[in-house]
This record gives C-alpha cells, sequence and structure tokens, in this order.
C-alpha cells in the first residue's frame, strides 16, 4: 500500500481533481448547450442513470451546478450552471479550439464558433491582457505565490488510462480530449512537462506518481502524439518526454484551467503559482478574443455551430 505523499500545489491539479473525469466533461459541455434535465442528459450522453446522479451530485456539491425546482408540486428539477460553473467558459473554448485542430476526422460534426459581436465565424484565441499578445508556453515564467504550499497526494488504487467503452454518439467532445482531460494523472503528467519536467523521475517525483501509472500514462501520451522520446544520456540510455506540437497546444486549455482553479478552488491566501508574461514583464493575466475583431468572447455573443449548413443548426450556448 502506498503512503500519503505531498506535492506542490497548483490550481491545474486542483481544478483537475474536480474536473479530470470524462462524464464530468461531457456533462458540462451539455450544460453549456442548454441542456438542463436529467432525462436530456441521459438521452443525450446516452450513460447509465446511477452514472448521471453520482456526476450530477459532484457537479452540485461542487457549485458548478445548481438544483433548482421547476414546480413545487410534480418534484421535477433541473440542473443549472452557476456562476462557478459558468466561469469555465474559457476552459470550454479552448477545448473545442484544440480539439477543431488536433483532433478533427472523427466523424463527428465540426462545431464552429460564431461571434455575434463581428459576424464571423472566428477562432478564440488566448493572450496576455496586458499587452494582448498570443501566450505560449515558452514566454511563461513561473514564481511561488501567496498560496504556495504542499498539499497531499492521496494514495489510489491503480486505474487504467484507458476510458472504458467509445464516447456516445451525439457528443462533440472528441474521444482523444476525453482521454487526455477525463483522466485524474493523465493530465497532469502532460501538464508538469509545462513547467519543464521532462525526465522519469523527475515526474515521478513531481507528481508523487507510482511508476506503474506513471509509465502508463506516458505510453498513452506517446501513442497519443502529445509526447516524444528524445536520448539525453547513452550508456545508459535515457530518454526524456518532451512534449510535441500537438502537446504544446494544450498550453491554454491548462492555463485557463489554472485561472479557474486560482478563483475558484485555491486557498484563501492567493495562488499558488504566480505567471510572468516574459515578452511584456507583466504578471499574465489572461484573456480569450476572438482572433478577427480581438473582442472578448462571452457566452451571449458566441455562437455554436455544427457542421455545414451552420444556419439551420444555429443554437446558443446556455
Ligand atoms: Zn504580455
Ligand atoms: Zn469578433
Amino acid at each position: 500500500m502506498m503512503k500519503a505523499a505531498y506535492i506542490r500545489a497548483n490550481s491545474v491539479t486542483h481544478a483537475l481533481e474536480i474536473l479530470g473525469d470524462r462524464w464530468v466533461l461531457m456533462l458540462l459541455q451539455q450544460a453549456f448547450f442548454g441542456v438542463r434535465r436529467f432525462d436530456d442528459f441521459q438521452r443525450r450522453l446516452g450513460l447509465a442513470r446511477s452514472t448521471l446522479t453520482h456526476r450530477l451530485k459532484h457537479l452540485v456539491a461542487h457549485r458548478i451546478l445548481e438544483r433548482q425546482a421547476l414546480d413545487a408540486r410534480d418534484w421535477r428539477f433541473e440542473y443549472r450552471l452557476t456562476v462557478k460553473g459558468r466561469d469555465l467558459f474559457n476552459v470550454a473554448l479552448m477545448c473545442e479550439r484544440w480539439q477543431r485542430h488536433w483532433a478533427a476526422g472523427e466523424g463527428q460534426p465540426v462545431l464552429r464558433l460564431l461571434h455575434r459581436d463581428c459576424g464571423q465565424v472566428i477562432e478564440p484565441v488566448l493572450v496576455c491582457a496586458t499587452c494582448g499578445d498570443p501566450v505560449h508556453a515558452r514566454d511563461v515564467s513561473y514564481c511561488d505565490g501567496p498560496g504556495a504550499s504542499w498539499i497531499v497526494r492521496e494514495p489510489r488504487r491503480r486505474r487504467r488510462s484507458s476510458i472504458d467503452g467509445p464516447a456516445p454518439r451525439k457528443v462533440q467532445v472528441s474521444g482523444e480530449l476525453l482521454e487526455l482531460l477525463g483522466d485524474r494523472w493523465t493530465p497532469q503528467v502532460a501538464a508538469v512537462a509545462f513547467f519543464g519536467v521532462r525526465r522519469f523521475d523527475e515526474m515521478r517525483s513531481s507528481l508523487q506518481l507510482a511508476t506503474n501509472i506513471l509509465s502508463d500514462r506516458l505510453k498513452r501520451l506517446i501513442e497519443l502524439g502529445i509526447f516524444a522520446t528524445r536520448t539525453y544520456q547513452e550508456r545508459p540510455r535515457r530518454l526524456e518526454y518532451v512534449l510535441t506540437g500537438k502537446g504544446l497546444a494544450l498550453y491554454p486549455i491548462m492555463l485557463t484551467l489554472m485561472d479557474w482553479g486560482d478563483r475558484w478552488v485555491a486557498n484563501e491566501a492567493g495562488p499558488p503559482l504566480l505567471l510572468t508574461h516574459r515578452p511584456c514583464g507583466s504578471r499574465l493575466v489572461i484573456s480569450v478574443v476572438c482572433d478577427h475583431c480581438g473582442g472578448p468572447l462571452l457566452r451571449d455573443n458566441v455562437l455554436p455551430q455544427f457542421g455545414p449548413p451552420p444556419r439551420s443548426t444555429e443554437r446558443r450556448f446556455a
């Protein structure tokens, strides 16, 4: 039996403790598309009622969804996104962007975004709010913030990374993204790479993961094209794990998760980690904007559209 261990607190880990589950991610996506009722979630996701009940309870407990009575007489309820839940919109936009660029061609309808303010089909871009430039992993440095601390990594039973069964057909979250984010460890292994951790032993100690779990996740991340290996020593031969272009493109998702985590799940002292945007020298505050007009992207000014023709299937975010 593994003993509990301590790892450095960061808000990506905190956010993933809540969100890193395939059903939670799919449920949230449906909530953003305006689904509110138990039966509608169940019909769209095709999951067992007990599984749905469990995940809804989890999201209500974390105050991401709230249960509201529709009608006091017939005991019907609906589940609405809270302010905390709606604040995941930037994460949803960055996931959508990654998926469209890196996990297309799976026979899923293409989701496009129409920005009402400029009337264009657009690309959401994560920028530094101070200088307005797009943010790349290589341009960001990190230091301890006021909430820097160590958190207990609870030992868990070994769990395989592969998702159990195919994703339901009507779901527009790609299987790859679900596998990357919908698991407790996989995204954390990818996340440490953004802090410059590349070697197996460094990864194991910074994440306090069992060797078999780390090996399993690294193998899968290589199969998915997120990491490539590079030899850093010949005798004995040693490999390090470097992010590919597809892996580096996950960075905006990590930053939006950290940003949300800093706001909603960090301790009272403040964010555990402070980021600096090196090109402008400012403390990094992120913003997600339209690549066409540079305006902000908000839930009520972005229209999701599925595949061609866009007009006939126009919908609104909840
Ligand atoms: Zn900047
Ligand atoms: Zn625009």
